[in-house]
């Protein structure tokens, strides 16, 4: 593992996203898929025109890019998470892994 070049606190946004990506990171299909498959904000359940990409563990403390840390978070509830890494995703659908990877699959026949 290399050593940031930057302490945490002073990378910008683009170095932090470029260190989440090295963790891992997701497609784009992963990510429609997901939205798709919740269709709310999975914090207050808002059904979502304004639904955003959170990353759970904030790639600011060392979250990665990958579908594993992301969840469908409306704006307001993206904006006052801050350092927050609640994962909301089981609560708002159970097993919900196992119908996105079907969903995967069949897109990706
Ligand atoms: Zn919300």
């Amino acid at each position: 593992m290399t050593a940031p070049l930057t302490p945490p606190d002073r990378r910008s946004r683009s170095e932090n996203l470029r260190l989440a990506r090295e963790k891992g990171r997701h497609t784009d299909l992963e990510w429609l898929v997901m939205k798709h498959l919740f269709k709310v904000c999975v914090k207050c359940r808002d059904p979502g025109w304004n639904i955003e990409k959170d990353h759970i563990r904030p790639i600011c403390i060392g979250g990665s890019d990958s579908v594993d840390n992301l969840q469908p978070l409306c704006a307001r509830c993206n904006t006052s998470k801050t350092l927050d890494c609640t994962d909301y995703r089981d609560a708002a659908l159970p097993n919900w892994r196992a119908e996105f990877n079907r969903r995967i699959a069949i897109v990706l026949e």
